[in-house]
């Protein structure tokens, strides 16, 4: 458990397009929040730190040294959404403050809020927590581009190696590389047993294409249930040979003791199939642990079974340093920037896993509560369906604490 201060310094990245809007509602909610919940013994001391467009505009730098160095003097930040420049040698701006912080787990939990439209029948069925691995895979990987002498080679390699006739890959062809690491994956999957844990919760399954990947993707489920062996679980493996030798019956009665006595059950899912069982038996599922693209697919699939894409939190955070940024998931949406109607609940929620984290649940429980019963009464802003502005469904919130 981290340990906080009572007045701990929060740096904020305020974020570009709807930053500006949502940015200044949540920290009004929090500090209120804060402030029922400890009586003023307990206080955010907000720092803004410039990041993305903003901080082009205004230091000729997208991530400037100051961001930086509060970023690493101070464990927790929470930011907004940042446009990624399209020259400036980046990626992505948030690639590049996960990379630099090594913030290896993107922390996603999917719940439902009643009145919110959802595209399914059972929305409400739905509650899990995405872990998804945030430093490996594609998206620390290479790419060779068409034409590339690199991507010659590797495409020699591919015909001779393999010694299958690859007519169509010649010099035109581009070819990636990921790489995925044991260190990596099992950080990541102990977070997620350690989330687990912590919230009472029993399943935990590890998603992956190791049928067609072997070594990287069928890497991270072997290390995963390497993972498994060292904490108090029920794998699928031990369901599958009790059910080998006493059958289906007997296999189901261990798990169910299993669980009963605390345990939890671990099982692997293909990421296709695993799409697919989250739409049809989404309360078999609570925790997540997947790499870096899997995850990326899975978030937003879930996100919108819930009707939850512009109302998502998330988290980038490594669980060893204690280093965490807060994030509105959703873009800039430049459509509505500025104009004071965008729907600041994702950043909102992503606060109350900022308060989660820091232990200070009390006030996260008011926030959280406050906004469930704002959106059940339909006050909501317009991409709910309502007609609140961006300050107006603050209020409507600040009301209900
Ligand atoms: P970016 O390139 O930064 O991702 P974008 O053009 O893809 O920007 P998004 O932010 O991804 O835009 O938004 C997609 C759609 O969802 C837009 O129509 C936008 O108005 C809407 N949207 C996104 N966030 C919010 C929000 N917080 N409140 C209301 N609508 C939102
Ligand atoms: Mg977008």
């Amino acid at each position: 458990q981290l340990q906080v201060p009572n007045m701990p310094k929060i740096p904020y990245m305020t974020g570009d397009g709807v930053g500006i809007d949502i940015m200044p509602a949540m920290i009004e909610i929090v500090d209120t929040a804060v402030y029922k919940a400890y009586k003023g013994e307990r206080k955010m001391i907000w720092t803004e730190v410039l990041a993305g467009e903003k901080a082009f505009d205004e230091t000729g730098d997208y991530l400037p040294e100051a961001t930086l160095t509060a970023l690493t003097e101070n464990l927790i930040a929470i930011k907004g959404p940042l446009m990624t420049p399209i020259a400036g040698g980046f990626r992505s701006l948030n690639v590049t403050l996960r990379q630099k912080f090594d913030l290896f787990a993107n922390v996603r939990p999917v719940i439902y809020f009643t009145g919110v439209d959802s595209p399914v029948k059972h929305p409400e069925k739905v509650n899990m927590t995405i872990f998804r691995e945030n430093t490996e895979d594609i998206y620390a990987g290479i790419e060779f581009e068409s034409e590339s002498t690199e991507a010659l080679r590797l495409i020699e390699i591919l015909k001779t190696d393999f010694g299958i006739k690859k007519i169509r890959f010649d010099k035109t062809s581009a070819i990636g590389i990921k790489p995925v690491s044991p260190e990596g994956t099992k950080r990541l999957v102990r977070a997620a047993f350690d989330h687990a844990i912590a919230n009472g919760q029993n399943r935990l399954t590890l998603v992956h294409k190791g049928n067609i990947m072997k070594f990287t993707e069928g890497g991270f489920k072997k290390w995963g249930y390497e993972v498994a062996s060292d904490y108090p679980t029920f794998t699928v493996n031990a369901f599958n040979s009790i059910k080998a030798r006493q059958g289906i019956e007997a296999a189901k009665a261990a798990k169910d003791q299993a669980m009963a006595d605390g345990k939890i059950y671990v099982d692997d899912a293909i990421a296709d199939n695993f799409l697919q069982q989250i739409l049809l038996n989404p309360s078999d599922y609570q925790v997540v642990a997947t790499l870096n693209l899997n995850g990326d697919y899975i978030s937003d699939a879930l996100a919108a079974q819930v009707g939850g894409i512009g109302i998502s939190p998330g988290a980038n955070i490594n669980f060893i340093t204690g280093h965490a940024i807060f994030e509105a998931t959703h873009g800039t949406a430049p459509d509505i920037a500025g104009l004071g109607v965008a729907n600041p609940s994702s950043l909102i929620l992503s606060s109350v896993m900022m308060l989660d984290f820091m232990g200070w649940h009390e006030a996260g429980k008011l926030v959280k509560k406050a906004l469930a019963t704002a959106i059940a009464d339909g006050q909501t802003t317009q991409d709910l369906g309502g007609n609140l502005t961006t300050v107006a469904f603050m209020r409507a919130m600040i009301g209900k604490m």
